[in-house]
């Protein structure tokens, strides 16, 4: 039986296992295809691809690229890319300067409220000194017992009307979306129901997500209930997109979702996987 897992982090951007780590876990919940797709950046895919073949299971090389689209941030998944190609290097280079620069803002701001050293505390949390996320302040914050889990933090500091929360601009929907076909990638909209956003909107996103290139929407993920699942296959089936499944594991304890525990795509979705694995071949 297949499980195929697109959507997962690891400590190269703000996922609590090494690529290795992930890897092995996923293969021992039965994982058959995984893709790596860490925030904005690349460096984890190459020990990744060692630790699959070892554990034996299919790699597709990922990415989870942040944009702003008007007021949103949203999430831009790419899947099956060349993590080589100088357009996507450079575009992912320019996105992360922008999330450091970012991070000390919201150093700045959590120290107005009594959290002293945050980017310091969060860079320590941080593997990877250039991707500093919003989960690496969520542990410092924890760990000084300003809160008792990563899920409080959020709401009490981090996300919009929150003190920690720091406006920012992120990649284009059009430049992400450049990058990822320059890179030979497929482009897939991660997580959309998590947009908070009405009807109209989400099909003006669809709209220009599909004009720039776009092709899956993610319709199985973590987060997403019964009735989101359902909302975007019909969007897929609507827009003739494919679709995609990936858990947004981003460690345990943190992640109610491990990698592969999710339900299959629904009926009549195409499967985004079916770019790079033709039904006749194993
Ligand atoms: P950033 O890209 O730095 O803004 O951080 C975004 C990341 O924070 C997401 O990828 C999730 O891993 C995490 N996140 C966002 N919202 C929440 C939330 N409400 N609770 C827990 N984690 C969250
Ligand atoms: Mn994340
Ligand atoms: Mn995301
Ligand atoms: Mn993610």
């Amino acid at each position: 039986m297949e499980n195929i897992d697109l959507h997962n982090h690891s400590r190269v951007s703000d996922g609590l296992l090494s690529p290795t780590e992930l890897v092995r876990l996923a293969a021992s919940n039965g994982v058959t295809t995984l893709s790596l797709t860490d925030h904005d950046d690349v460096g984890g895919l190459a020990e990744a691809r060692l630790a699959a073949v070892e554990a034996g299971i299919v790699f597709i090389n990922g990415v989870e690229i942040s944009v702003s689209w008007g007021n949103h941030t949203v999430h831009v998944v790419g899947l099956n890319i060349d993590p080589t190609h100088h357009v996507l290097v450079e575009g992912l280079l320019q996105i992360r300067q922008g999330r450091v620069a970012r991070a000390k803002l919201i150093g700045d701001e959590l120290a107005k409220v009594g959290i002293a050293g945050a980017f310091e505390g969060a860079l320590k949390f941080a593997q990877n000194p250039n991707i500093i996320a919003r989960p690496h302040f969520a542990r410092y914050i924890v760990e000084q017992g300003h809160a008792k889990n990563v899920s409080q933090v959020f709401k009490r500091y981090l996300i919009k009307g929150k003190p920690g929360f720091v406006r920012h601009r992120w990649a284009d929907l059009s430049e992400a979306l450049h990058w990822i076909r320059a890179a030979q990638g497929i482009p897939v909209l991660a997580h959309p129901g998590r947009y908070e956003m009405g009807k109209a909107k989400m099909e003006s996103l669809l709209d220009e997500f599909v004009e720039f290139g776009g092709l899956a929407l993610e319709v199985v993920t973590s987060n997403h209930n019964k009735e989101e699942v359902e909302i975007f296959a019909q969007h897929v089936r609507k827009r003739n997109l494919l679709a995609s499944r990936g858990s947004d594991f981003h460690g345990p304890g943190e992640s109610f979702c491990e990698p592969g525990k999710l339900p299959e795509l629904p009926y009549g979705c195409k499967p985004v996987w079916q770019m790079w694995s033709p039904p006749s071949t194993h």
